[in-house]
């Protein structure tokens, strides 16, 4: 197949009689299909089900200190799981709180907290004119829909390959008091799937803030979600930006963020944060009078289930049997069906949760709004920027794992007919 550029208006047309006849026989079967948010598939739900038992029939439910697990107290975590939570991202069990079912909802409170109470003693950011956030783009919709709500103002930073475009980042960092704060996903990046590269953490570790109380949001969500059993050392890595910051004697610049939402159940696993010990005193001494404590069985069961953070990055081979495949059929359909027509590209990735396709300029609502039309729910065009307004109107993000590879088979054949169909009637319009 030609590049759709080098083809005539005529050729055009017939081609697009062809595809609104595949696409309109699609849209008659009622289709029902959602690729939009990251959600495991059952057969991953179903894989956590054992650990639903391993407390059932226990009589003594103490954590290893002694804390009876089933009463209140423990505002950080109980130790075993501050251990296991500290092995997925490198981090001493010190530096960890581990808290709730939700490191989105850790990185919600951080803001709050920062808003309503100021960081280690600074005034607080609800009572400053300005504050902004840094947004690599495309990004995490749930970060930016964060700092909206805060009335932050963000900021794009464009990716590269290997992570945000360090200048811009120093540039403001470095130069802008208001610049209060950074939301990264440094590992399998959501959307991009980018593994930020050891300059760039270094480049991170190594600002000089204009701001004493800017924080790095370091949300190592995927740092674990590998998609190929490789041996540790050939799979992607990134440096522990925790040990950096410190060697570049910035030790409290980061709040990291990890969870098992994506281990075992998403609203039910545990979450935690991990940073410098004078951080961790902050956030606890405004935490103390949030919550008496967390769900202290739910990590009991998580660290009884998975034992150690070998144990846990074992598991996650049996996570990538199952959605390898999906990402792979995604991922072949697209290079087939697109790969030599010239008017997208997309992401290859080897962990994480997403892959990000880059149709033609002005061209993304329109194909989301034409998958929807015939039953299939894309993420919204836009949602991975800021104010969901991507200014090139070209960025889809796919999540492939929740449907069946069949129903995916599905989806990635209409949402190709719709990225064909949407860039003919643009080139034609063009004409
Ligand atoms: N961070 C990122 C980058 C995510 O993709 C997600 C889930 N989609 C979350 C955080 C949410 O994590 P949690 O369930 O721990 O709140």
């Amino acid at each position: 197949m030609k590049p759709y550029r080098e083809l005539s208006k005529e050729e055009l047309l017939a081609l697009q009689e062809e595809l609104q006849a595949e696409y309109d026989t699609e849209k008659a079967k009622g289709l029902n299909l959602d690729i939009s948010r990251g959600k495991p598939g059952k057969e991953q739900l179903d894989l956590s089900m054992p650990m639903m038992d391993v407390l059932n029939g226990e009589t003594v439910l103490n954590a290893e200190n002694g804390t009876d697990v089933r009463n209140y107290g423990v505002l950080d975590g109980i130790p075993e799981a501050k251990e296991l939570m500290a092995g997925m991202v490198g981090a001493k069990p010190s530096q960890m709180i581990v808290l709730g079912n939700s490191s989105l909802n850790i990185m919600y409170d951080c803001v709050a907290r920062a808003e309503l109470f100021g960081i280690m003693g600074s005034t607080p950011w609800s009572q400053l004119d300005k504050v902004k956030f840094l947004c690599p783009v495309p990004g995490y919709d749930r970060h930016f829909g964060v700092t909206e709500q805060f009335g932050i103002e963000m900021i794009n930073v464009p990716m590269t390959e290997d992570g945000p475009d360090m200048d811009v980042v120093e540039d403001y960092v470095n130069n802008d008091p208001s610049v209060k704060g950074i939301w990264c996903v440094p590992m399998f990046s959501n959307p991009g799937g980018v593994v930020y590269s050891d300059e760039t953490v270094k480049r991170f570790a190594n600002l000089k803030p204009a701001a004493k109380d800017f924080r790095i949001f370091w949300d190592n969500a995927y740092g674990i979600h590998y998609l190929y059993d490789r041996p540790e050392s050939e799979q992607p890595h990134i440096l522990n930006i925790l040990e950096e910051c410190e060697k570049a004697g910035n030790p409290d610049m980061v709040y990291e963020f990890c969870s098992t939402s994506k281990i075992t159940f998403p609203g039910a696993g545990v979450a935690a944060m991990a940073s410098s010990e004078a951080n961790v005193a902050d956030i606890k001494a405004k935490l103390q009078w949030q919550t008496i404590g967390p769900d202290k069985i739910n990590q009991l069961r998580h660290v009884r289930y998975f034992k150690d953070i070998n144990g846990m990055k074992e598991y996650m081979k049996k996570h990538a049997e199952i959605i390898r495949p999906k990402f792979e059929a995604v991922l072949e359909t697209l290079e087939k069906e697109l790969g030599e027509l010239g008017i997208a590209s997309w992401s290859k990735p080897v962990g994480g949760y997403f892959i990000s396709f880059n149709a033609q300029k002005g061209c993304a609502k329109a194909i989301v709004a034409k998958c929807k039309e015939a039953g299939l729910v894309l993420t919204g065009a836009g949602a991975a920027y800021p104010y969901g307004n991507d200014p090139e109107d070209s960025n889809i993000r796919i999540a492939p794992t929740l449907p069946s590879t069949e129903e995916l088979s599905i989806a990635t054949a209409l949402f190709v007919t719709c990225t064909k169909l949407v860039t003919i009637e643009k080139l034609l319009a063009e004409m």
